[in-house]
């Protein structure tokens, strides 16, 4: 039997699974959207991959990553539970061991991390502004009538990018808008949207970074070949896309599951696990806490929100 490790990376637009082996093999992998349920779609997302997976596969460890990394911890029974930058930087050091500078641009938010000699030094996240994240660009291709997984080669079609401004979705869409109104071509609105979402990125997720090579950029933005090549063109340095750049976080995590196995198996049976989540205000004190309890099976197994403990 071969010990095999689950990795799922929760966000808030998708969740990705993968399952590797002792030697980071990936043996299966998959995303699917999250539509607003992460424990939802954590459970079809494991039964997916449970289907798939070799009968000579046993599961060792598991480790959950992304927004909602501690709910599905728990559901899933994870022994690891760790941030995303920590599950990107292990995810991309297991195949790029000098790597410098991770860029990752997600559906709803984008990271910068800055490593040296395989550690951390500096990183950045935006979470609070959606203009150039990948729920951004789904937007605007919408908007243009074109499909998103197009987008990257209409870009490229570009031999004169139009200027968007692209710091905030309202600016952009208004500017997209009369852009394709006075009759800008298709494909120099897109690749300039590509463009503006890379300087966007520069000036505020990576600014004050010192960005040096190896570089690589990942997330689902990084599928966006139009994007890729702004980054390339504007930083004027190689930028190294993995084709499972976008799985990076859970592959990341599903090996830190293994280097922090606990001696269990786990049997992914988890189409009939009964996971709820209750919320409550607590009245104790003047804090009015908003308290989560998550019950598996029925059974209280954890709280979240307390801010003094009490649950
Ligand atoms: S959980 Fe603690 S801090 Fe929060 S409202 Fe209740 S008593 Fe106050």
């Amino acid at each position: 039997m071969k010990d095999c490790y689950l990795g799922v990376d929760i966000g808030s637009i998708s969740t990705k699974g993968v399952i590797i082996d002792d030697e980071n093999n990936i043996i299966v992998s998959d995303y699917i959207w999250t539509e607003g349920s992460p424990t939802k779609a954590a459970t079809k997302l494991v039964s997916i991959l449970k289907d798939r997976l070799p009968e000579n596969c046993v599961i060792k460890g598991i480790g959950t990553t992304g927004s909602a990394r501690k709910l599905v911890g728990l559901l899933l029974d994870a022994n690891i539970v760790k941030n995303e930058i920590t599950a990107h930087a292990v995810g991309t050091l297991t195949f790029y061991p000098d790597v410098r500078t991770i860029l990752e641009i997600g559906g709803q938010d984008s990271k910068i991390i800055i490593l040296e000699n395989g550690i951390i030094t500096n990183y950045a996240m935006n979470t609070l502004c959606a203009a150039g994240t990948g729920a951004f660009l789904s937007s605007q291709a919408k908007r243009l009538g074109i499909e998103i997984n197009d987008f990257g080669t209409y870009a490229l079609k570009s031999k004169n990018p139009t200027k968007i401004a692209a710091r905030c979705t309202v600016f952009a869409e208004s500017d997209l808008v009369h852009k394709a109104q006075v009759g800008y071509l298709k494909e120099d609105i897109i690749a300039g949207l590509c463009k503006s979402v890379v300087l966007n990125y520069l000036n505020n997720v990576a600014k004050g970074k010192k960005i040096k090579t190896p570089i690589i950029f990942q997330g689902g933005v990084s599928k966006n070949k139009g994007v890729v090549k702004y980054f390339r063109e504007v930083l004027n340095e190689d930028v190294i896309v993995d084709e499972n750049g976008h799985l990076m976080g859970a592959i990341g995590i599903a090996v830190l599951a293994r280097k922090n196995k606990i001696g269990k198996t786990y049997s992914l049976n988890v189409k009939n696990i009964k996971f709820e989540t209750k919320a409550r205000e607590c009245l104790g004190c003047s804090n009015n806490c908003e308290l989560l309890k998550v019950y598996k099976n029925n059974e209280l197994i954890d709280s979240f929100g307390s801010k003094c403990g009490k649950f």
